[in-house]
Order: structure tokens, then C-alpha cells, then sequence
């Protein structure tokens, strides 16, 4: 295919987008500016391909799906079903799993759909019963109230956020925090590594209905088939949240009892990080638990998106073949060579390093909050996202971590010597900012003090660091 044909298809798209509103053309079009320009170390963040972009913009958008492949509740979704039933195909061979499930919209609601396919499948309820077997009409007042208790008085035990778990994971601002009673599992505070024992001992005490691993800032390999062994001892359902690594899973980096798909009784994941696809989620799980993760849609979940859909059978064909094995461990070698070039510059990193995508600066060593490093950091033109480190002082807001992740840059085709040029432009940017004051004097957690030549000089390095690598090549606006 020409790369002729990907400028001719975006030059297209925005000409007809601008004879109606030319302010969203131009935006889009400042969007690929920008995105081009800016180094990106987003851990959660990607390129998907032209291909799978492309996928998204057209008429799949205008169907209703409410259903499942061959049983939709709307007539006319034969176009629909070749699309999710490829999707849902290319899933199970690619992760070797007995079922997928492509409808989730996001992470978030992936995680939604397995909560209520567990709560179904393990609560013992007379209500419940009735329910599904649909006879919703004899259920009375009694059997409600019953069922409302007995599914909302459940156990789940998760990482605890500030060790790098997710809200989902049973906190509070999110809905799985307020349905389950919740408690989480850190890391040892000596070394930053799950302490297998101390999960088990806190499964054997709380005895939660659901054992979740997974992550959003735990630069670590986790071992599932031992968090498997702590869920079975207990009796819960083990449940994993690849939403981050699933292109390490992918790409076969995470095998044996790294990978989470033979261990866990249900995974979840967005297709949009390291998986490199369209914005959305996913669910895989074992056959036991398939009809009723299949009824996501509408138990938890609005219209299945057929657009994106389309664009997850597209990323998902891609992640099949044999460069996105390559590209998943250049991701995993660039992390350990960003780590390297940090720690050789005397940063600290929360366990010492990665084997995953992520490396966490903990910028206390550099006397900042995470909020004043990520902002003098986005300043000189690199764009990170503060987080919170093990025992974290200064709480989920300002916190005292800055993550930083390769999945884009190395989408991008930079390097181990890229990568340590890049540690070398945020460790000078880190020196050389220094924590601000409130008015009245106190110190301040948010206010810093960086001097603009400095981060005018990093920026232009930056972009410098990029203009070898250029993104979506084959894209000309102009
Ligand atoms: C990003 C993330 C999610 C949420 O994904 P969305 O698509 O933003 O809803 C859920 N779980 C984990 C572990 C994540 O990292």
C-alpha cells in the first residue's frame, strides 16, 4: 500500500469535516501538529496505526448491536457480526483465551462487566436465581431487598492505589469502590515488590470474593500463577486488569507465570495502551463465566460501538503478527534503558527499576512534589503524568512520582540511545527546577520555579530527539 494513499484518505476525511465545521478540521489537524511535536511519555498512551483509525470513521457508527453475534435485539447486524466475531477471534487466538468479549467501550466498563459476570455467577442468592431465569415478574419486595444486600455486601481484595492499582480496584471514587467492601494489598516497603505472603495472609483473613491483580503504576512483573494459588486457597474468583501491559501479553514478553491469561479465571483490558488499538476494552474469561459476561451489553454497558469494533479487529490482526512480538520487547528494553540512564544520574526509581513498560521516578530525591516535576517537565516540552509512590506523604494530588512509560516513543521507533538521551533532558529539568512558595511564605506543593530559556532549550532538544523519528510518516496534511 502507498503511503500515498494514507495522506490521500486524511486529506479527504478533514476537506469534507471542514465544509461543515472547519474549526473541528483544524483542531484535528493542530492534534497531529501537537502530537508530533511533543515527546511522550504517557504510560497509558500509544499511536494506533492508519489503519486502525481509519476503521473507526465511517457508517458502523450508525448501527445499533444490543446483542451478541447471531442474536442481536435489531435487524440488519450481519456486517456488524463479521466484524465483532473477527475481533472477538484474533482476541482469543492472539491471548490464547476460551472467550473474548469486544463490546466494552473502556477499561472502566470492561471492569464493570466482569464485576457483575463474577457477582452473577459466584453469589449464592434464591433472588438471583429467579432473576436470571428470568422471572423477574415473581420476584417480591422480600426477594429485592435481598438481592440488593447480597450483592452489594461482597469482598473484593485489589493492589492498594498508591502501591500502583487502579481505582477500579475498589476505591472510592469509582462505583466498584462504594458495591464492594474492599481491602487492598501494598508492596514491601523495603524492596517495592508485591509481597506474595502478605496477600496471602490478607486473602486468608478477609476472604474476598475477588482476587484482582493488576496495575496502572507497578514498574514489576506480577506473578499470576501464585496469585492464582492465594484466590484458590481462599475460594475467590481471580480476576486480572491487564489493562496496561496487555501488549506485553501480546507480545509474548509476559509468558509462563507472567501471563495472566491461563491463571486468571477473567481478564480484563483496554485495547488502547500498550495493545496499541482504538479507545476501548475488552474481556476475556473462561467458559464458565461467558453467558454472563456476554450480557454486558445492556447490564452494564450502553450500544456495543460497531466502528470500534471494526478498528479492534484491525489492531488486534496487527498485534498477531510477528513485528508486534519485536515491537513489545523494544517497548520493555527502551523502559530499562530509560531506567538505566536515570539511575545513572542518580534519580531514584521506585523498585530500583522495570520489566515492564513503566519506569516511576520518585522525585522526592529531587526536593519536588510530582506535581511541580510533572509541570516543569511538560514545560520543556516532555510530557509525563504524576502519581503517587508507595507510602506517598503528599497523597494522590500532588503526590511524589512521576511515571513515565515507552509504548508511543517506541511506537515511534526511538531507541536505547534516544532513551537515554531523554533521561538525560528530564533529569536536567529536574535539577534545575526548584520548589516554589505561597505568598505568605510556606512552602508550596504545586508552585515551582524553572527558568524558561532552560525548558525553551529542552523543548527544542526534544523535538530534535523526535524529528529523526517521525510520526504517522505516511501522513502529509499540507
Ligand atoms: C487505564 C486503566 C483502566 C481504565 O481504562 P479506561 O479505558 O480509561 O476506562 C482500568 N484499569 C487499569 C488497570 C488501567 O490502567
Amino acid at each position: 500500500m502507498s503511503r500515498n494513499a494514507e495522506s490521500t484518505a486524511f486529506r479527504s476525511a478533514l476537506e469534507v469535516i471542514r465544509a461543515v465545521e472547519p474549526r473541528v478540521a483544524d483542531a484535528i489537524g493542530a492534534e497531529l501538529t501537537d502530537q508530533r511535536e511533543s515527546l511522550k511519555l504517557i504510560a497509558s498512551e500509544n499511536y494506533a496505526s492508519p489503519a486502525t483509525l481509519l476503521a473507526m470513521g465511517n457508517w458502523f457508527s450508525d448501527k445499533y448491536a444490543e446483542g451478541t453475534v447471531g442474536r442481536r435485539f435489531y435487524a440488519g447486524c450481519q456486517n456488524v457480526d463479521t466484524v465483532e466475531a473477527l475481533a472477538a477471534e484474533h482476541a482469543r487466538e492472539l491471548f490464547g483465551a476460551p472467550h473474548a468479549y469486544v463490546q466494552p467501550h473502556s477499561g472502566i466498563d470492561a471492569n464493570l462487566v466482569a464485576f457483575w459476570a463474577v457477582l452473577a455467577d459466584r453469589v449464592e442468592s434464591p433472588a438471583l436465581k429467579k432473576a436470571q431465569v428470568r422471572q423477574v415478574n415473581d420476584l417480591t419486595e422480600a426477594d429485592w431487598f435481598a438481592l440488593r444486600r447480597e450483592l452489594g455486601n461482597q469482598r473484593m481484595l485489589g493492589m492498594s492505589l498508591d502501591a500502583g492499582g487502579h481505582l477500579t480496584h475498589g476505591f472510592r471514587p469509582n462505583i466498584s469502590g462504594k458495591m464492594f467492601d474492599q481491602r487492598s494489598y501494598g508492596t514491601d516497603p523495603a524492596t517495592g515488590l508485591i509481597d506474595y505472603d502478605r496477600v496471602a495472609e490478607a486473602a486468608r483473613e478477609f476472604k474476598p470474593l475477588i482476587l484482582v491483580g493488576g496495575y496502572s503504576a507497578y514498574p514489576r512483573k506480577v506473578n499470576f500463577r501464585i496469585l492464582r494459588e492465594i484466590a484458590d486457597s481462599v475460594g475467590a474468583t481471580f480476576m486480572v486488569d491487564m489493562a496496561h501491559f496487555a501488549g506485553l501479553v501480546a507480545g509474548k514478553v509476559f509468558t509462563g507465570d507472567f501471563d495472566p491469561v491461563p491463571h486468571a479465571h477473567i481478564v480484563t483490558t483496554t485495547t488502547h495502551k500498550s495493545l496499541r488499538g482504538p479507545r476501548g476494552g475488552m474481556v476475556l474469561c473462561q467458559p464458565e463465566l461467558a453467558d454472563q459476561v456476554d450480557r454486558g451489553c445492556p447490564m452494564v454497558l450502553g450500544g456495543p460501538l460497531p466502528h470500534v469494533m471494526a478498528a479492534k479487529a484491525v489492531a488486534l490482526a496487527e498485534a498477531r503478527r510477528p513485528d508486534f512480538a519485536d515491537y513489545a520487547q523494544r517497548i520493555v528494553d527502551n523502559a530499562q534503558a530509560l531506567a538505566e540512564g536515570l539511575l545513572s544520574r542518580g534519580a531514584t526509581l521506585v523498585t530500583g527499576g522495570t520489566d515492564n513498560h513503566l519506569v516511576l521516578i520518585d522525585v522526592s530525591g529531587y526536593e519536588l512534589t510530582g506535581r511541580q516535576a510533572e509541570q516543569a517537565l511538560l514545560d520543556s516540552g516532555i510530557v509525563t503524568n504524576r502519581n503517587s509512590v508507595p507510602q506517598d506523604p503528599n497523597g494522590a494530588w500532588y503526590t511524589s512520582g512521576i511515571r513515565i512509560g515507552t509504548p508511543a516513543l517506541t511506537t515511534r521507533g526511538l531507541g536505547a540511545a534516544e532513551m537515554d538521551q531523554t533521561a538525560e533532558l528530564i533529569h536536567t529539568v529536574l535539577t534545575q527546577t526548584t520548589a516554589g512558595a505561597n505568598a505568605d511564605g510556606t512552602p508550596s506543593k504545586a508552585k515551582y520555579n524553572l527558568d524558561a530559556g532552560l525548558a525553551d532549550k529542552v523543548a527544542r532538544q526534544a523535538t530534535d530527539l523526535l524529528a529523526t523519528y517521525p510520526l504517522y510518516p505516511g501522513i502529509d496534511l499540507t
